[in-house]
């Protein structure tokens, strides 16, 4: 990435006018191969009353590349939904349609696109799904060693639920594969495994794939199309009488389904699944906000386990050598020494390359964490003696990630806040 992403922009507008043809379709061509070039896992196209705004996400951070006059607006929307096999006359509901690879010329990734009614016109978002041959195992998720050991033990199961929490973007879902993948993988022992997501993002060979919408409330005689209408609860219900020994759920995401997945993990079943949160305690007290009773966590929860990405510092950086308090998440740390971001060709500028992942696993097994957790204790308190019980704080990690060099002060504000 020699340029910034709004200099890449300016090129392609420059050369789409030049072309004969269609400004917008030539256009859009640019900014879909482009963004697969620069590894972008999102676009964006925002229309606002300046314009329609075009954005990347890249690692994590969003770029705004530049703004498209918004006359254009419903023909960037029509181009878009027509590759995805949405409806372009139905503008005033949201839509979202998948694009299989090769479907477009030069792209190789799924993508999915979605569209949205906005005050000044349909928000397109595109998600790319990652390629199939950048599938990850445990050990390419780039987690220090003891996590991948815990990793490894965690799929070894038989029963129980395996839980991986992180807010959206912290590579959760990305985990969750690459232990599926190892489960299918294994030669010692075939296991039945089946897995329920919205959406399905890669087939893996071994593993019933089912995709199921995560709404509460679709109904399967409603639309007629049974099973990928059928709520996830009900379709894990369902399942259980398929005779699986491993069961994945995309994510938890309301009470009956996180009901019908720990129901599963009790009754000698491995459930592995995401679920969303800012830390290993948080997700505990966001459980029992759900409604689900402090002892089904208690003896169905066997592993529970957060995560992160954070952008990992270019090789150009810049080492400071002196103390640094930093506040994260709530915590109070000191860093011994730590490195700034310069920017360099090869990063495109930017000081970084590419992103680290950091954990934290909460010993639910140690009695302590378990008492406190039966006791609904607050999560700071949980979190406090899991500390003392001998657990590294995920913040922990990142303030040995900062002092290594690896990440950035500022990058570890940026993702886990204050
Ligand atoms: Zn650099």
């Amino acid at each position: 990435m020699l340029q910034t992403v709004a200099e890449h922009f300016e090129t392609w507008l420059r050369e789409s006018r030049k072309q004969s043809g269609d400004f917008i379709v030539i256009l859009i061509d640019k900014i879909l191969t482009g963004a697969v070039a620069l590894s972008a896992s999102d676009i964006h196209f925002q229309p606002g009353r300046n314009g329609v705004e075009v954005r990347f996400r890249i690692d994590g951070v969003l770029h705004i590349l530049g703004c498209l006059p918004l006359e254009h607006s419903g023909q960037i929307a029509a181009r878009l939904k027509v590759f995805a096999g949405l409806l372009t006359y139905k503008v005033d509901v949201p839509q979202e349609g998948r694009v299989r690879s090769g479907r477009i010329e030069g792209i190789a990734q799924e993508m999915r696109i979605s569209s949205a009614p906005t005050l000044f016109g349909e928000r397109i978002v595109i998600r790319f799904f990652s390629p199939e041959n950048q599938c990850q195992t445990i050990e390419s998720l780039g987690f220090e060693e003891s996590i991948q050991q815990h990793l490894h033990e965690a799929v070894a199961r038989r029963n129980g639920a395996v839980l991986i929490v992180g807010p959206s973007g912290s590579g959760k879902t990305t985990t969750a594969y690459a232990l599926l993948r190892e489960l299918a993988n294994c030669r010692e022992t075939t296991r039945s495994i089946v897995s329920l997501e919205d959406p399905i993002e890669h087939a893996i060979d071994g593993v019933a794939q089912i995709e199921v919408s995560s709404n509460p409330d679709s109904d399967a005689t409603k639309h007629g199309e049974k099973f990928r209408t059928l709520s996830l609860d009900r379709m894990l219900q369902y399942m259980m009488r398929q005779d699986p020994e491993v069961l994945m759920v995309g994510e938890i995401r309301e009470r009956r389904t996180a009901e019908a997945a720990f129901q599963a993990a009790l009754t000698g079943h491995l459930l592995i699944s995401t679920f969303h949160g800012g830390s290993a305690a948080e997700s505990i007290g966001r459980f029992l906000e759900l409604g689900i009773e402090p002892f089904v966590l208690r003896s169905s929860i066997a592993f529970l386990f957060c995560q992160r990405l954070l952008r990992r510092l270019c090789s150009c950086s810049s080492k400071v050598e002196q103390q640094l308090e930093i506040r994260l998440q709530g915590k109070d740390l000191t860093v011994q020494q730590y490195f700034e971001p310069c920017g360099c060709s090869d990063c495109g500028g930017t000081g970084y390359a590419g992103r680290i992942p950091v954990a934290e696993i909460l010993p639910l097994e140690n009695e302590t964490i378990a008492r406190a957790v039966l006791e609904r204790r607050a999560t700071g308190i949980i979190q406090q003696l899991a500390q003392e019980q001998g657990m590294t704080l995920l913040v922990e990690n990142v303030v040995r990630l900062i002092e290594t060099g690896q990440t950035s002060p500022l990058e570890a504000k940026r993702v886990l806040g204050h």
